[in-house]
């Protein structure tokens, strides 16, 4: 217990440095090969991935981790569907795998099911060809990250500017140790709704969500392993997809441990309430990522036209 609770500490100290990325404690598939084609390279990866506003014509592909990759071949979300709308267009984040375009289709056809809710408003997802971002998410960078809101949709044809401005509404109290009124089954719903989808390697969410749910889960509860607590989180969930098996260059994440891991969340609730002292030895920041710590393919992602 002593070993894991150090290991939480860890946690704490490496999600302080970080916004939106469960990607430190998670493992991002942070072996990505290192081809010839671009090492040496050292120019800043976001730099470069982040004024980039159109996909690559390759076909669909991503390539690396989570955390440290890119993607080929990109969809744009459309701007509207009959179940949802992409939020922060200025953001250029709504480009991501066919499969991530598939998936918002289907779990914002079965939110639209659910009382009080028009469908899903999509918060980032990637950029055009991935990569990392100039400024938010450390994970998102291979077309199979997104952000879905908390706030249930009312309705779903909010102009561009109306999409800027609007916000998200903050499920969380305590810190994030437990949900707030403005939680729902609706959202229980949704969030089961994805994690039993095959296609699903990990939804992150606050972990007083995450008790909540298991308190309340009734039936089979397998799907509550893919269910993982994270920091922030709290005003919209982010689902993860398992890397597409057209996808060779795709480095998987470890699967979530075995068990429903509620009593994990209870434990981040716990330290959420009883914090430990800091880590007095915190690790260095990692500096931002070169080229040549992308997986080769990626110098070809980033160039092709
Ligand atoms: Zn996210």
């Amino acid at each position: 217990m002593v070993r894991y609770l150090a290991g939480i500490a860890l946690i704490l100290g490496l999600a302080a440095c970080q916004t939106d990325s469960p990607a430190a404690s998670e493992g991002d598939g942070a072996t990505a090969s290192v081809s010839s084609q671009n090492s040496g390279d050292t120019r800043i990866a976001k730099e470069l991935f982040g004024h980039v506003s159109s996909s690559s014509p390759l076909p669909p592909a991503s390539y690396g981790g989570y955390a440290r990759g890119c993607q080929a071949g990109a969809e744009q979300l459309p701007e509207s569907g009959p179940t949802w709308q992409a939020m922060r267009l200025s953001r250029g984040r709504n480009w991501a795998q066919p499969v991530t375009v598939s998936f918002i289709e289907d779990l914002s056809a079965f939110a639209a099911t659910q009382p009080g809710w028009a469908g899903l408003y999509v918060g980032d997802m990637s950029q055009p060809r991935g990569g990392p971002m100039l400024t938010g998410h450390a994970s998102h960078q291979t077309g199979l990250d997104m952000d879905i809101w908390m706030l249930p949709p009312s309705r779903l044809n909010l102009t561009r500017d109306e999409r800027e401005s609007l916000s998200s509404i903050d499920m969380q109290r305590a810190g994030g140790a437990y949900v707030n009124s403005s939680w729902t089954p609706q959202h229980e719903a949704i969030l089961r709704h994805a994690a039993e989808d095959p296609r699903v390697a990990r939804i992150f969410v606050f972990g007083g969500a995450k008790v909540e749910m298991c308190r309340n889960a009734t039936g089979n509860r397998d799907w509550l392993r893919k269910i993982r607590p994270w920091w922030g989180h709290n005003y919209h969930f982010h689902v993860r997809l398992n890397c597409p098996a057209s996808s060779a260059g795709c480095e998987p994440q470890d699967p979530p441990p075995p068990g429903d891991g509620c009593e994990d969340a209870e434990a981040w609730v716990d330290m959420i309430l009883h914090p430990p002292p800091p880590d007095p030895n915190p690790p260095p920041p990692r500096g931002p990522l070169t080229m040549a710590e992308l997986p080769g393919q990626c110098a070809a992602v980033l160039t092709a036209n």
